[in-house]
């Protein structure tokens, strides 16, 4: 595993989500790479995203590329967009029912894969 996907990771197992923001020009550089997209300086803060934000889409998974115990499908999977952290969009675990603008609630999980995040809440958040 790369160190920039070990750094996602890590923070996931702690249960702090963390994107990396470049030092020169601010620009949230999601998913992780290792010079800014922007400006190509090679400088990075990692920052907590929280555990709020909007989705921006999300589908059904029908059909498995890979056959993993405990991720049969189907299952959905929704585009969230951190409220901390305006343009970065972060695939996440989601259930039935969710819809695109709903604001939600998500925490990091364990799975056979390794850690992701996942949808706890839906509705008006604070
Ligand atoms: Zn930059």
């Amino acid at each position: 595993m790369s160190e920039l996907l070990s750094t996602w990771t890590d923070g996931l197992i702690r249960g702090i989500p963390r994107v990396p923001r470049c030092e020169k020009c601010g620009l949230w550089n999601w998913y992780p790479q290792p010079s800014c997209r922007s400006c190509q300086v090679s400088e990075f803060t990692w920052h907590d995203i929280g555990a709020e934000g909007v989705v921006h889409t999300w589908t059904e998974v029908m059909r498995a590329i890979d056959s993993v115990d405990g991720l049969e499908p189907p299952y959905v999977v929704a585009l969230v967009e951190p409220v901390r952290t305006p343009g970065v969009r972060i695939p996440m675990r989601a259930r039935r029912g969710i819809g695109i603008g709903d604001r939600v609630a998500f925490e990091p999980i364990s799975t056979p894969l390794g850690p992701v995040l996942e949808i706890s809440s839906t509705g008006l958040l604070t």
